[in-house]
C-alpha cells in the first residue's frame, strides 16, 4: 500500500499542533514508478536530537534491507531518523549485486565523476542530499565470511566482511576542527552486543579499511557511501556487515538491529513503543467464492450476483488492517461468519468490522427472483396502498427484524416491539447502481463520523433513534425513505408499540 498523501496529511497535523506534539512520519517517493522506485522515511521525534541516515539494500543484501524496512515503521520520543531501506530496489528484485555499476562505488565528487546518466547516481545524489540532513550514517550491508583482525582460515582473515562494524579511519578531523572519534564508539558498541551473541563465531570486530592510507587493503572504498559522508559533511559514518554464511534471515536480522539500536541509544535517539497509529479501518475487498469455485474479489460497497441457492464462502477480507477484522453476512450465521459456507436465497448485505467499527460492506444480490418467502411477515404488517407509482419507485423494503426477513411494501407500515432490532438489508426493484439510491432511518445516523443518510445495513435499536426526529415527534412512529438524488422514490413507516409476543 502506498502513502502518497502522507506528508500531507503530517503537515495538516504539524499546523494543528503547538509545538511538536506528535512523533511524525514524513514519506516520499523519488522516481515513481520506475524499476528504482527510492522510498524515503523521515521520522522526526517528539524531541529534537541527532538525525541518524540508516541506508539498506545498496547491495542484493537481506540482512541489511531488510533490517533498515523494520525502522521506516518507527516512532521515536527524541531525534531523527531518515530512513532508506531499499537504496537500489533494481539489484534486489532481481538479486545481482549490481546492475549497471556497484552503488556504493559511486559516492564520488567532481572530475572524478564521469556522469553516464545511469539510475544509480540519479540515487546516490538523492543519498548525499540526506547525508547532508544528518549526523550520522549507517549503511547496512550482508558481506562474505567473518572478518577477522588476523588470519585464522580461508573464510575467517582480514579481507572478509561478515560480521563488522567498519569505519574509514580511527579517528577524523572535520574542516570545523571537530575530532570524531569513530573507532571509540564502534568499541563502545562492540562492549555493549557482543555479550549478547551466544553463538561465540558471530560476534561483531571493528573492521577499519584505513581508507585514506597509500596501503589501505580497501582503497575501493573511497567511492563508498561511508567515506563520502565523512570527508564531504564530516558526519560520523559506519558500515554494518552480518555474514553472507549465516542462513537464517532472522538471526542476521536480529543482529543488525542490536547494533541499530545500540547506535541509536548511544547517539540519543529514543525510540515509542509501541508506536500509535491509529488509522480509519476501512475495507478495501472481500475474497468470496461461490459454490467452490475461484474466489470473487469484490471491492467495498460493491454487488455480488449469485442465483437463489448459491454457497458462498468469505474467504479473505483485505483491510488497512490484518488483525480484528470480521465479516458478518446479516439475516445468516453469526456475528463472524469468515470461512463459513451458507446458501444464500435473499439479497443480502455483508457487514464488515474492524473490532466495533464498520469498514465496508459488500451487498449480495439475486440474479433471478428469488422464490417468495415463506417467512409470515403479515402479523406485523398493515398492508397500505402505495403512495408512488411502482414502475418509477420502489416496490418493496427488505428489513430484518430480529433476524426474520420482512418484505414491506412501499407505503405500508411495520409494527415492531421497543425490543426488536431492524436491519434495512435492501429495496427492491434493486437499482442499477446500488450506491445512487439512499435509504435512510429518518432518526438514525448510522455512520456517526458523517451522516451519508445511507442507513443500509446498521442493526437499528428503537431506544437509539432520535425521538424529535419521529414522524409524531412522540418516538414511536418513523418513516424510512428512499431517494435517488433529491427524489422520494418509496417510504414506509415503522411503528414501536409493545407488541403481545408469544414465548
Ligand atoms: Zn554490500
Amino acid at each position: 500500500m502506498r502513502f502518497r498523501a502522507s506528508g500531507l496529511f503530517l503537515l495538516f497535523l504539524v499546523l494543528l499542533s503547538p509545538g511538536r506534539l506528535f512523533a511524525e512520519t514524513d514519506h516520499k517517493i523519488y522516481f515513481a514508478d520506475t524499476d528504482y522506485e527510492l522510498h524515503v522515511f523521515e521520522i522526526k521525534g517528539e524531541y529534537p536530537g541527532n538525525t541518524m541516515l540508516i541506508i539498506g539494500g545498496m547491495h542484493n543484501e537481506p540482512g541489511g534491507y531488510l533490517s533498515a524496512d523494520l525502522y521506516a515503521d518507527f516512532s521515536l520520543h527524541q531525534g531523527n531518523l531518515i530512513v532508506v531501506p531499499r537504496a537500489n530496489f533494481p539489484v534486489i528484485i532481481s538479486n545481482n549485486r549490481k546492475i549497471h555499476s556497484d552503488m556504493n562505488r559511486k559516492f564520488v565528487n567532481g572530475t572524478h565523476r564521469k556522469s553516464s546518466h545511469e539510475y544509480e547516481e540519479s540515487v546516490v545524489e538523492i543519498l548525499k542530499q540526506l547525508m547532508a540532513r544528518s549526523d550520522v550514517l549507517l549503511n547496512l550491508h550482508d558481506g562474505s565470511g567473518y572478518y577477522r583482525p588476523t588470519y585464522e582460515s580461508r573464510m575467517k582473515n582480514p579481507l572478509r566482511w561478515g560480521q563488522c562494524i567498519i569505519t574509514d579511519t580511527d579517528t577524523f578531523v572535520t574542516p570545523g576542527g571537530r575530532t570524531l572519534a569513530l573507532g571509540e564508539r564502534v568499541q563502545r558498541i562492540l562492549s555493549i552486543i557482543n555479550p549478547d551473541i551466544r553463538n561465540g563465531e558471530h560476534r561483531f570486530h571493528y573492521n577499519n579499511t584505513r581508507t585514506f592510507d597509500n596501503d589501505s587493503p580497501h582503497k575501493e572504498q573511497r567511492g563508498s557511501a561511508t567515506y563520502y559522508a565523512l570527508t564531504e559533511y564530516g558526519i560520523e559514518a559506519y558500515g554494518i556487515e552480518t555474514s553472507k554464511e549465516i542462513r537464517s534471515l532472522d538471526l542476521k536480522v536480529r543482529y543488525q538491529s542490536m547494533i541499530i539500536n545500540a547506535f541509536m541509544k548511544d547517539f540519543g535517539i529514543l525510540p515509542n513503543n509501541p508506536k500509535v497509529q491509529i488509522q480509519k479501518p476501512q475495507l478495501q475487498y472481500l475474497l468470496i467464492s461461490v459454490n467452490g469455485a475461484f474466489p470473487y474479489g469484490v471491492p467495498n460497497r460493491k454487488t455480488l450476483f449469485v442465483n437463489p441457492g448459491d454457497t458462498i464462502r468469505i474467504e479473505h477480507i483485505a483491510a488497512n488492517y490484518e488483525r480484528g477484522l470480521v465479516a458478518d453476512i446479516l439475516g445468516l450465521g453469526s456475528l463472524n461468519d469468515l470461512n463459513k459456507k451458507f446458501s444464500v436465497s435473499q439479497p443480502t448485505t455483508i457487514l464488515v468490522k474492524k473490532d466495533r467499527f464498520e469498514c465496508g460492506k459488500i451487498f449480495l444480490a439475486m440474479k433471478s427472483p428469488p422464490v417468495k418467502s415463506s417467512l409470515s411477515t403479515a402479523a406485523a404488517m398493515e398492508p397500505q396502498k402505495s403512495s408512488l407509482p411502482p414502475e418509477k419507485g420502489v416496490l418493496e423494503f427488505l428489513i430484518l427484524v430480529n433476524n426474520d426477513l420482512k418484505k414491506i411494501p412501499s407505503g405500508g407500515t411495520l409494527v415492531i416491539d421497543p425490543e426488536d432490532t431492524l436491519v434495512i438489508q435492501d429495496i427492491r426493484p434493486r437499482p442499477a447502481d446500488p450506491n445512487k439510491v439512499k435509504v435512510n432511518f429518518v432518526g438514525f445516523v448510522g455512520n456517526k463520523r458523517f451522516n451519508d443518510a445511507e442507513d443500509r445495513g446498521y442493526r437499528i435499536h428503537p431506544q437509539d433513534l432520535w425521538k424529535r426526529h419521529s414522524k409524531n415527534r412522540e418516538g414511536n412512529l418513523y418513516r424510512i425513505e428512499a431517494n435517488r438524488g433529491e427524489t422520494l422514490i418509496g417510504e414506509v413507516n415503522v411503528r414501536i408499540e409493545t407488541l403481545g409476543k408469544t414465548p
